[in-house]
């Protein structure tokens, strides 16, 4: 899963704040990294996720928490990210949760939803909710290269599971090295799943995390996506580095709110740096 990296197609979003700031007209996300563990070890994760890393799990009670604060200050999507988050056994009731109130996303590299975690996800399937799977290539080398041996199998064998049992599948890709003279094949791939290319982001591979190589991506060149873990609230999902933190508690989520968009006032007035969201939606 995670945020995964030049802009492909389509093209992120690119943004440049007007001073003063009117946060009602800015289109805020929220983004929760529910856990770090994953059942991956991906060369370029971003959230230096892996079988062992520490699961820091944020818990069911703070989710629901900062559901309803994210509905109170008016954001209309929320997305959920580590780690893998079908790793934890209360994601079904955190999913459920929020989609059942908002727009809700949940990233996953879609490689466990055998029957008894299909079943559970199946049991709270609504309009709401979208699964976006990380998928780098049409062929498995391109995919495997950062992510694994046999990993492109599993995940697509996972995509297509989803998809006969009726969820609205996204992808996202990473562009990297591997893979980046194939992209026409990824796309013709992505079309034979009969997935929308809207419903598709291809981004570069960021400077972050494990990743040595790729683009250098901080507050001063993202736009702002609100993002908690348990340590806090950050800029934005693509990385929780201390680099990247506004606020120390996430709950209340209002002072970090608050926070940004008093940066964002800041930056629109001094700065003509050009933003992009690098995110999908
Ligand atoms: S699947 Fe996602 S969270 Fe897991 S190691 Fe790979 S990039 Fe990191």
């Amino acid at each position: 899963m995670t945020i995964d990296n030049l802009p492909v197609s389509p093209m992120p979003m690119n943004t440049e704040f007007e001073s003063p700031v009117n946060p009602t007209a800015f289109q805020w996300k929220l983004w929760i990294y529910t856990n770090y563990d994953c059942n991956l070890r991906c060369t370029y994760c971003v959230a230096k996720s892996s079988p062992n890393a520490p699961r820091r799990s944020i818990g069911l009670d703070n989710v629901k928490k900062l559901v309803d604060e994210a509905i109170e200050l008016g954001f209309g999507h929320i997305f959920f990210t580590g780690g893998e988050p079908f790793l934890l056994n209360d994601i079904y009731d955190m999913l459920a949760y929020a989609s059942e109130r908002l727009e809700t996303t949940v990233l996953t590299n879609a490689m466990l939803f055998q029957p008894r975690r299909l079943e559970k996800l199946k049991a709270i399937a609504n309009d709401n909710l979208e699964i976006q799977v990380s998928l780098d290539g049409g062929r498995a080398e391109d995919h495997d290269a950062y992510r694994g041996k046999g990993t492109w199998q599993k995940t697509v064998d996972g995509i297509r599971v989803l998809q006969e049992n009726g969820f609205r599948v996204r992808l996202s890709t990473t562009e990297t090295p591997a893979n980046t003279d194939h992209m026409d094949e990824m796309r013709a791939f992505r079309d034979s799943l009969g997935i929308p290319e809207e419903h598709h982001f291809i981004r570069p591979l960021a400077k972050r995390g494990y990743s040595k190589e790729g683009l250098e991506l901080g507050m001063d060149n993202l736009s702002p996506e609100l993002t908690v873990n348990i340590d806090g609230v950050f800029w934005h999902p693509l990385s929780t580095d201390a680099d990247m933190q506004v606020a120390r508690h996430f709950l209340p989520l209002k002072p970090a709110y608050d926070t940004v968009c008093s940066l964002m006032d800041e930056m629109a007035r001094t700065g003509t740096v050009s933003r992009v969201s690098f995110t999908c939606g």
